[in-house]
């Protein structure tokens, strides 16, 4: 799905020498890379506040510690997502109130999110999946008319950019009171290994993030709060310091390979291709496709013959999950997330593909459909 070693190859010498240098400086948590490297994702981001942090999960979870909710609070999000998102409230008592997505975008449908609120709504949770923004301006709109906090899950999207009401341009992830991200090594700004990232243009909440993310700790040793160990590590932040540097291009290489594939798949009525939501950009974390009166199994496993891999994101959703049986959720009516679940297949993309790989999947693709 995914060619790291390629994109690691093209970038080998800054990244290898990056690395060296905080082993040689044996200063691995905390250091120096770590500083620079929030720094320049701030500027980046245009936002007044990133603490990095271990991983996208990790992140989610202390945005949600961070608004100091109580174990019963309710929480609206999707349950078309990858399970870390609901996965934190789950376990810090909080209870997912699942709210089906736009057939088009994939994102969460904001029309439906009023009727979700209740005396217990405390917050929402979007996620830009696969790449684009949900619809924000609709989804704040609501949470200043209902005093709720907007947690962005921002995993997929970083890099993407979303047009305000006001006509103004901003990245995704900076647009609620808070954005989480992931760098996975496969999402589209990776490390090479587990890290992640919170940001907030909110001064109060930075500062509670901070200290949660560091034991509760608001000075050595004092501790005031209940909080967690998450910090992202100097060779992570040397690595991705570089990879910043790079992610335009990186999304703009993925583009590329979105608009090849789209004006391929068009001429076949039976596949639909990802559509752009408003006000967004797309950058493609995922090129996901929506199939009818095709098998999906059958499309795989010929891909699999012709050692093209495809992935199904994701087969289970949240509300459907064992982890939430005692929720009740799997009653919740979400037909646009069903239908979904069963339809769509995400094929390979990345940045450093070429169009002779482009072409051998389109054309494996046409070949199981023209039989
Ligand atoms: C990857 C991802 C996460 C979790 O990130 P990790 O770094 O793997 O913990 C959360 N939400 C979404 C939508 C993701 O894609």
């Amino acid at each position: 799905m995914v060619d790291l070693v390629s994109q690691y190859n093209n970038i080998k010498p800054a990244i290898d020498s990056a690395i060296l240098n905080v082993i040689e400086n044996a200063q691995f948590i905390n250091g120096p890379e770590v500083s620079s490297f929030k720094e320049e994702l701030e500027k980046y981001l245009d936002v007044n506040h990133v603490i990095p942090c271990a991983n996208g999960t990790d992140a989610l979870q202390i945005a949600l510690m961070a608004l100091g909710l109580k174990p019963g609070d309710e929480v609206i999000t999707p349950s078309f997502t990858y399970i870390a998102t609901t996965e934190v409230m789950a376990l810090l008592g909080l209870k997912p109130i699942f709210v089906d997505v736009d057939p088009n975008t994939f994102c969460i449908d904001a029309t439906l999110i009023k009727s979700a609120i209740t005396e217990k709504t405390k917050a929402i949770v979007p996620v830009h999946l696969y790449g684009q923004s949900a619809p924000m301006n609709e989804i704040m709109e609501i949470a200043n008319q209902y005093n709720l906090f907007v947690i962005e899950d921002n995993a997929q999207a970083i890099g993407c950019d979303y047009t305000l009401s006001n006509g103004k341009t901003i990245k995704t992830g900076t647009i609620g009171h808070i954005g989480c991200t992931s760098f996975f090594p496969s999402k589209n700004l990776g490390c090479f290994g587990d890290g992640g990232a919170i940001f907030t243009n909110d001064t109060d909440l930075s500062i509670k993030i901070k200290m949660i993310s560091n034991h509760g700790q608001s000075k050595q040793y004092y501790h005031d709060v209940v909080g967690c160990n998450s910090r992202l590590d100097n060779i992570q932040a040397a690595v991705l310091r570089i990879k910043l540097k790079e992610l335009d291009k990186y999304n703009n290489a993925r583009r590329r390979v979105a608009d090849y594939y789209d004006a391929f798949f068009k001429q076949y009525p039976q596949i639909t291709t990802p559509s752009r939501a408003e006000n967004s950009t797309h950058v493609f974390h995922q090129y996901t496709l929506k199939l009818e009166g095709i098998n999906r199994d059958e499309l795989r496993s010929h891909l699999a013959k012709n050692e093209i891999p495809a992935m199904i994101y994701y087969p289970v959703p949240a509300h459907k999950q064992k982890m939430f049986e005692s929720f009740g959720s799997a009653d919740t009516i979400l037909p646009i997330t069903d239908w979904l679940t069963e339809r769509v297949i995400s094929l390979p993309i990345h940045t450093e593909m070429n169009e002779e790989q482009l072409n051998k999947i389109c054309n494996t693709v046409a070949e199981f459909i023209n039989g």
